[in-house]
């Protein structure tokens, strides 16, 4: 997944403003705000080793944009009490939904919040999916405000917003960000057969869909072009156009096109530990089967797999 921001260029990384009296930086993004929205922030200066060195109260702005984010936190807040409960203090909810929001915006994908937001790839729309993006986006999230930089910020604003943020803290939030949309997306879904396709499941084992991660249906099914009698055809017949579901793409990996592979695959899917080849066991892949039999509901649907247990156990073989 690939989240596409500005030109750095045109971000004005690093280019910082000097403020006038009237003037205040924006505590989150850093740009110039005017006095009318000024808030006190406590900021915390660290020594090399890590430890609290100094902490005074300083004032910034809150501008237009980092406003809105606020109440999208807020809407936030109210529409999960559990979740923003178990951040501890209110406060803290707010700043910490606040700050896994602003890292859409600084990457230039702003996060929705709003009831329609279901369905849109960035986007909260349940508890769960808020509770993943604090998983992913907290930890570049919570040093990401101009009020939280280290030293040197008052009396100066950003260029442009969050002009401050570093390229290493930049690449992080968006590496952060990728992930959450990543494993919002990657739900497990059943893929059909591909529609080119001369039978209606899987050439071995008959299925008619398989699960697989959405970022990986394209190579959910494996491709063949077959000659039926390698998987117990009897009839002389035209070769097809097949695919074969992963599992059984598996087995023929291991044994290649012919019957001991349908036997792996059968085997495994059974549970039963045989040696394939070992025992006459005369399986049949889906794809011997007559043109246009439905798909199975289930691997080897087409098998008595009863009969076959019996047959084995009887030669002595399995378990
Ligand atoms: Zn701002
Ligand atoms: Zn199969």
């Amino acid at each position: 997944m690939t989240i596409t921001t500005p030109p750095e260029s045109a971000l004005a990384v690093g280019v910082t403003v000097t403020l006038t009296g009237e003037e205040f930086a924006c505590a989150a993004c850093g740009v110039v705000t005017d006095a009318a929205h000024v808030e006190s922030v406590t900021v915390n200066t660290f020594s090399r080793d890590g430890r609290l060195a100094e902490q005074h109260v300083a004032r910034f702005g809150r501008c237009a944009g980092c406003r809105e984010r606020r109440q999208r936190a807020e809407t936030l807040a109210h529409r999960y009490p559990s979740l923003a409960a178990a951040q501890g203090a209110r406060q803290v909810a707010l700043d910490r939904f606040d700050a896994v929001l602003a890292v859409g915006e600084m990457l230039g994908a702003p996060v929705r919040v709003d009831d329609a937001a279901t369905g849109f790839v960035s986007a909260v729309a349940s508890a769960k999916e808020l509770s993943a993006l604090l998983q992913h986006a907290l930890v570049p999230a919570m040093s990401l405000a101009y009020s939280r930089q280290p030293e040197g910020r008052e009396g100066t604003a950003n260029a442009a917003p969050w002009g401050h943020v570093t390229p290493e803290h930049r690449s992080e939030a968006r590496r952060a960000l990728a992930a959450w949309l990543k494993a919002r997306v990657d739900k497990p879904r059943f893929i059909p057969v591909p529609t080119d396709s001369d039978i209606l499941g899987c050439a071995a084992c008959g299925v008619g869909s398989v699960a697989a991660l959405a970022s990986e249906s394209a190579e959910a099914w494996h491709s063949l072009d077959l000659d039926p009698r390698a998987f117990g055809g009897r009839r002389q017949a035209e070769r097809l156009w097949v695919h074969v579901c992963p599992r059984c793409t598996s087995a023929i990996e291991t044994h290649g096109v012919g019957v001991t592979a349908l036997e792996a695959a059968l085997f495994a899917h059974l549970g039963i530990r045989v040696v394939p080849g070992s025992v006459e066991a005369r399986v049949t892949g889906f794809a011997a089967l007559p043109l246009g039999t439905p798909a199975n509901d289930t691997p080897w649907g087409h098998i008595d797999t009863a009969a076959l247990k019996r047959d084995l156990a009887s030669m002595g073989a399995g378990a």
